[in-house]
């Protein structure tokens, strides 16, 4: 299937030439018959892949506490949209409202849920993930772009590796400028080459922090979501929580496949590979300049939301080989060594009303 996929993109460099690594990611992840995302569900221990959801449900109980308390800070709204882009199989969401259903009925109850997905398959996990929760598919909606979403109430907004997925231009600097790294054809197969340099507004602030040879990555697709979402959030209310990999200033190729939990070759065979970026945080926040947001590692974070009090609790019924996995879980979102400090959450909260739980405190 991955073979066509490869075809198609050669005849398409054939007749155009090469093209940037943003429509080389965005065919490879998302065309609508090979692409990785619309022709499997990656996720989990038989998959490529696995997640801090589906890791363990404290941390989708993390971030439901988390949202629901900004809620309940921002006067408890009565009708509000909970948005999540990017669901993947739905766990997040299923364990959001699960948490928030005990916790704080009322928000749970109050909040339409709105799912941003564009692949076919993986609407059915989340639907069922989310039936299996008390959700029936007519309590949901789906859309294919953050754009889509309804603009009349408060926003809630979660997305967990959403914003890596998302594709990308890579730009090496040159000394008269910037050359973008661009996909074409070399003995035969598709390679990675690079364009004449030239002036690059959107880097003009690098120009102080980089070096001829330097690799900055650009991720077009992320200021507009962010921009939608940030607007929404300071007129209407809300908040929202973006959780990936990354930091604060992108330096560097962080371009990568990922297949059978192992690194792979991220031109050897488009759509059969999980393709990702790291995320510029600074980016971000700069396309969301209405409302505030301020950034966490996510150990910092879910230490803060009472994720080790969480973990004690749970472990109270657990023994033997489950006492083992969840003790590695609580590790494995936490340590500075596993995905504790790679891992960052940005938090957006509208002026004036304070910060999700967790962000009020200094950054460290
Ligand atoms: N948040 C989930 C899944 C992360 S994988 C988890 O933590 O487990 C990325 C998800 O984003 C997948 O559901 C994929 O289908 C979706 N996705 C990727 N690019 C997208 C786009 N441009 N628009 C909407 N969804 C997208």
């Amino acid at each position: 299937m991955s073979a066509a996929l490869k075809d198609l993109l050669m005849a398409r460099i054939e007749a155009e030439g090469p093209i940037s690594l943003a429509d080389y990611m965005a065919d490879c992840l998302m065309h609508p018959q090979h692409g990785y995302y619309a022709t499997r569900d990656p996720f989990g221990a038989g998959g490529d892949f696995i997640t801090a959801p589906e890791i363990s449900q404290m941390f989708g109980e993390m971030i439901g506490l988390c949202l629901a308390q900004a809620w309940a800070d921002q006067g408890a709204p009565k009708r509000i949209v909970l948005a999540e882009a990017g669901p993947g199989r739905g766990t997040l969401m299923a364990d959001i409202l699960r948490t928030a259903r005990r916790a704080l009925p009322a928000f749970a109850q109050g909040a339409e849920v709105h799912l941003v997905e564009t692949s076919e398959t993986l609407r059915a996990v989340q639907a069922a993930t989310l039936e299996a929760a008390g959700y029936a598919r007519a309590d949901v909606t789906w859309h294919d772009s953050v754009h889509d979403l309804p603009e009349d109430a408060p926003l809630y907004f979660v997305a967990n590796e959403f914003f890596d997925a998302l594709p990308i231009r890579q730009f090496e600097r040159a000394l008269d400028g910037w050359s973008e790294r661009r996909v074409g054809i070399a003995n035969g197969t598709l390679a990675l080459g690079r364009g004449a340099a030239a002036q690059i507004a959107a880097l003009d602030h690098r120009s102080n922090d980089t070096k001829a040879g330097d690799v900055v990555e650009l991720c077009p697709a992320s200021a507009p979501i962010m921009a939608r979402i940030g607007a929404q959030i300071e007129a209407r209310g809300g908040a929202a929580l973006i959780i990936d990999y990354g930091d604060w200033r992108s330096l560097g190729d962080t371009f990568q496949a990922l297949q059978d939990h192992a690194p792979a070759d991220p031109f050897a065979d488009p759509g059969a590979a999980d393709l990702t970026a790291h995320v510029d945080f600074e980016a971000l926040a700069a396309a969301a300049p209405c409302a505030h947001s301020r950034l966490l590692t996510q150990g910092v974070f879910l230490e803060r939301l009472g994720i080790t009090a969480r973990a004690q609790a749970l472990a109270k019924s657990l023994s033997g080989a489950a006492l083992g996995n969840h003790i590695a879980a609580h590790r494995r979102l936490t340590h500075p060594a596993e995905m504790g400090t790679l891992f960052k959450v940005i938090a957006l909260a509208p002026h004036g009303a304070p910060f999700p739980p967790g962000f009020d405190g200094p950054t460290p």
